[in-house]
């Protein structure tokens, strides 16, 4: 089935149960003329044509693509119906669903307990909210401690939260450092320690095997922020293969003893935005999110999902769109999500690879999943240099007309490029996310070369 007879088959299932239930006239005031109808839907799609070509693997970008068309689809049909994951009361099958494909998050993809607590969330930024929630809980008046490449949205939500923070340095993977964070850890104010399962910058891995050893011994909590990577833990659990390299699944593998996590359909697992997910190892915290609801929780005594989420009202077509898509995709290293992974991750080390005999870009970071760090060679390379010839590479890759190439910038510390300066210099960032860039690379490598060759005075 093409995607367009995919959603063409899902909306007339829903038209045919919309049928079961009796006619009815629709209400005047909600008819809109076809002519308007029609202009507007012109100027519409008209205006949709301004965005970047996400689902091209020439956008070797931002974390950004199109979801999967089963995904597509079933969030269509879903949001026909609208129902509201809230509570049962507000639809029963897609409340169902999100209990079903949270558990498959939790045990199948992470291998944590059965009776781990979880649910989905609008992004994020909210499952991290939520993470960091339960962690103030649960220790109060003690620290939350991350590094200095862990998403800014743990800093942020500890202010929301009036939580302190102490910020970690990096080592020069950009991986949270072991002997600075037990330094903190013997002074004893810290609660909970936050790993990111691949930085949104570099795409590292913290030492989330190591971390676990130290929060054991000084006792504290460990959250992992796997947003980005935590679909990568697939390919962990196969032995035969060593695609991630040994250090990068030993980690991941360790997210399975972390308290909680945070994944995001949204970035690795094919869905459209609005699907984050938090998980707890232990069930007992649904206790701090107690509350009353006068509207709800009445059609069934079964939980919630209300009952244990920060949010009200979420969409039942977001849970519906995951369920369907792990239904084809199956979280399985051999087949589903696994080779889509796989994919990506080797279109990272082939351009990797390239960008390490090539005479105009040199690499800055070694990847550690699917995204790839450069930036443009120079004589004189200092910060301004490279800071200038990085801005007119992404710039000139982006607009040179026919076969325009969109990379991303990062505002990286100068060593991390390999200049001995102080302060930050922006570079390239590629995440390659779609499986479609394995056989694209090379030729985005050549484009890439080319223009660096243009635009970047030798
Ligand atoms: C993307 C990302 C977030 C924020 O998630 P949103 O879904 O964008 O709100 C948090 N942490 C990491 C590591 C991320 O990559």
């Amino acid at each position: 089935m093409s995607p367009t007879e995919t959603i063409q088959h899902v909306l007339e299932a829903v038209d045919a149960w919309e049928a079961t239930w009796g006619r009815f006239e629709r209400h005047a005031a909600t008819t809109v003329e076809p002519e308007t109808l029609a202009h507007a839907l012109t100027d519409y799609t008209e205006r949709l044509r301004g965005n970047y070509p996400f689902f091209h693997p020439r956008y070797a970008g931002q974390m950004l693509k199109p979801p999967h068309p089963a995904a597509v689809a079933a969030y269509l049909a879903a949001m026909r119906i609208n129902p509201n994951n809230h509570a049962l009361d507000g639809g029963p099958p897609t409340g169902a669903m999100e209990k079903e494909v949270v558990r498959e998050l939790a045990t199948r993809l992470f291998r944590l307990p059965a009776e781990t607590l979880g649910h989905l969330t609008s992004s994020g930024t909210i499952a991290n909210l939520e993470a960091l929630f339960v962690a103030r809980e649960l220790r109060p008046e003690r620290a939350i401690a991350f590094s200095e490449q862990a998403h800014y949205t743990h800093g942020r939500m500890a202010g929301v939260l009036r939580v302190p923070t102490v910020k970690l340095p990096t080592d020069e993977r950009g991986a949270l450092r072991l002997d600075a964070l037990e330094d903190v850890l013997r002074v004893g104010n810290v609660g909970t320690v936050v790993c990111t399962a691949g930085t949104t910058g570099l795409g590292t891995i913290d030492p989330i095997e190591e971390v676990r050893a130290l929060c054991d011994r000084y006792d504290a909590r460990l959250h992992v922020d796997a947003a980005y990577g935590g679909f990568f833990t697939l390919l962990a659990w196969d032995d035969a293969d060593d695609l991630l390299g040994t250090d990068a699944r030993r980690h991941l593998r360790a997210i399975a003893r972390a308290d909680s996590v945070v994944v995001d359909p949204h970035k690795h697992g094919l869905q459209p935005y609005g699907c984050g997910c938090v998980l707890f190892r232990d069930p007992g915290v649904g206790r701090f999110y107690q509350h009353d609801s006068p509207y709800t929780y009445f059609t069934s005594d079964e939980l919630h999902l209300g009952e244990i989420s920060l949010e009200c009202s979420r969409a039942g077509a977001a849970a519906g769109a995951l369920w369907l898509t792990l239904r084809v995709l199956p979280l399985e290293a051999e087949h589903g999500l696994g080779p889509i992974l796989a994919a990506c991750r080797r279109a990272a080390l082939r351009w990797h690879e390239l960008l390490g005999t090539s005479d105009v870009l040199q690499p800055c970071s070694t990847p550690e999943l699917d995204i790839v760090t450069f930036r443009p060679q120079l004589e004189d390379a200092s910060r301004e240099t490279i800071d200038v010839a990085s801005q007119r590479l992404f710039d000139g890759a982006m607009n040179d007309g026919d076969d325009p190439i969109f990379l991303s910038l990062l505002r990286v510390e100068a060593r991390r490029a390999g200049l001995k300066e102080e302060g930050d210099v922006r570079v390239l960032r590629s995440t390659l996310m779609k499986p479609e860039h394995e056989a694209y690379v090379d030729h985005l490598h050549q484009r890439v070369e080319m223009i660096a060759r243009n635009v970047v005075p030798a």
